[in-house]
């Protein structure tokens, strides 16, 4: 054995070593570094650095290529041969892919209808979280339950069940994210969230439309059959609503709405495993979005007065034509929407046939923001209380504390977005002032700390004994 075929073989050797230790316990195989084809695909892969594998016959033509060049690659300048420690830089990491099951064994794994719980059940359990939002949190049970039978029973005979995307519509900070984010907990699916603003048509500069999946897949641990039983949100999906009276070609509106039809309906779409956008470092993988749940939303915020137009006209035709400000001060105005609305808006009917499922979240009222403070699982204040606690010390917010803050964060009109940074604020000093001093045992918050017209009430060790005994 010559020098060379020693070497090679040392060589051999230690990458299969570092492979089989990659491979170890783990479900994921390796693709291709020249043709992005898993091993499932090409045969056993040649390891030639860590990270970097090659299929046989991606090996084989480059070795033809160098066999059959008579030339002498050195004396070509700026030629030279790639550095593969360079290269182990350049890839991005968790490129590999989920092997996919074998068909028996995937069987099993399939979802069992008496498994996914009912919609009473998973309303029940938002409601531990979501405060108010009844019909929204109705319909979401509903259409989740209904969803994921559909993917359970698959589809195979006549009567087809219809895939139950939703487009959910409310103001800001009312808890559209909030509700799709514990949805999405609860049922143990992998969640992409995205915003519809960043997404242009391929070729355009910005993230094209099929990186939300890569996003999903990432969000499954790159597991494909995961990915495709995911929940997709796309958040602000009202500013991509088709512009009137516009000539020019738009970018972000209509056509993204277009763009999105493939998807939500339900196709095989090649996705890039670890990157968010097709180039030639990255692997590709296909994801079936069948099964895919995809829920939009956006707060809308000109669609109340289409509404309002609509009803106004229909009110002012006839014997019984009504005021014309009737609806002016209605509170529930954005619940009358219809997809005729919608369309008028500027989403497009093929977008909106999709969408079988349209809903309302109601703006957040005074009271509403209260219970936020104080009644979910994880309820601000119930996390301020805890880390107090371990402290030894006692919050409590009085009621005229708790309607001080809401009030404020009415004033800032963006939901219940504004309670965290309210608390935040005045909650700073507390949390640095309070462990100075260990006879501290509770510490009150009230109307006037919060109006700056005030502080707290602080009660020490001693005097809470004695009320304890009392
Ligand atoms: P948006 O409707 O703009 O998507 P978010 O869901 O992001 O609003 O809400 C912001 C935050 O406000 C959430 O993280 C959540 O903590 C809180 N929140 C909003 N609405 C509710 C609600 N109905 N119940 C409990 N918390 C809520």
């Amino acid at each position: 054995m010559d020098d060379k075929d020693y070497l090679e073989e040392v060589e051999v050797e230690e990458t299969k070593e570092q492979k089989d230790e990659d491979d170890k316990g783990n479900d994921y195989e390796d693709v291709c570094f020249l043709c992005h084809r898993p091993e499932s695909k090409t045969g056993k892969l040649i390891t030639l650095a860590k990270g970097i594998c090659i299929c046989p016959e991606c090996m084989q033509k480059t070795m033809d290529t160098f066999q059959n060049g008579s030339q002498d690659f050195s004396k070509i300048p700026g030629f030279s041969f790639i550095n593969l420690a360079d290269l182990q830089n350049m890839i991005p990491q968790r490129q590999k892919v989920k092997k996919k099951k074998p068909k028996e064994e995937k069987q099993k794994e399939e979802l069992d209808i008496r498994s996914i719980p009912a919609p009473h059940k998973i309303k029940a359990s938002l409601d531990e979280y979501v405060i108010g939002q009844e019909h929204a949190k109705k319909v979401m049970s509903v259409a989740v339950y209904n969803h994921y039978k559909r993917v359970a029973t698959g589809t195979q005979d006549e009567i087809e069940i219809e895939k139950s995307n939703m487009l959910m519509i409310g103001p800001t900070g009312s808890g559209k994210t909030y509700l799709v984010k514990t949805l999405a907990r609860l049922l143990d699916v992998p969640l992409a969230i995205a915003d519809a603003t960043s997404l242009t048509e391929a070729g355009y500069i910005g993230d094209d439309i099929e990186s939300v999946l890569s996003k999903l897949l990432a969000a499954a641990d790159n597991d494909v059959e995961k990915a495709e039983r995911g929940i997709v949100f796309i958040d602000e999906i009202d500013k991509i609503a088709k512009k009137k009276d516009t000539h020019h070609r738009d970018v972000s509106g209509e056509s993204v709405q277009q763009g999105m039809l493939k998807l939500l309906e339900g196709a095989e779409i090649e996705v890039p495993v670890g990157a968010n956008s097709k180039n030639a470092m990255v692997p590709l993988t296909t994801i079936n979005t069948r099964n895919i749940l995809f829920i939009c939303g956006g707060a809308f915020p000109e669609l109340e007065a289409v509404i309002k137009e609509r009803l106004n006209k229909k009110s002012s035709m006839g014997f019984h034509a009504d005021l014309k400000d009737k609806y002016d001060k209605d509170p529930n105005l954005l619940s009358k929407v219809t997809v005729e609305d919608l369309r008028n808006f500027g989403m497009i009917p093929e977008f909106l046939g999709r969408m079988p499922i349209v809903f309302t979240l109601e703006s957040l009222t005074k009271d509403m923001l209260v219970r936020i403070l104080k009644e979910p699982r994880n309820a601000i204040l119930k996390q301020y209380q805890k880390l107090l606690a371990l402290d030894e010390v006692e919050l409590t917010f009085n009621e005229g504390a708790l309607e001080a803050i809401a009030d404020k964060a009415m004033e800032k009109d963006t939901g219940a977005r504004a309670l965290r940074a309210i608390i935040e604020e005045f909650m700073l000093d507390i949390m640095y002032e309070i462990p100075k001093d260990d006879n501290i045992g509770r510490v009150t918050i009230t109307r006037e700390y919060i109006e700056h017209t005030g502080g707290p009430l602080i009660t020490m060790r001693g005097v809470l004994m004695l009320e304890g005994q009392g």
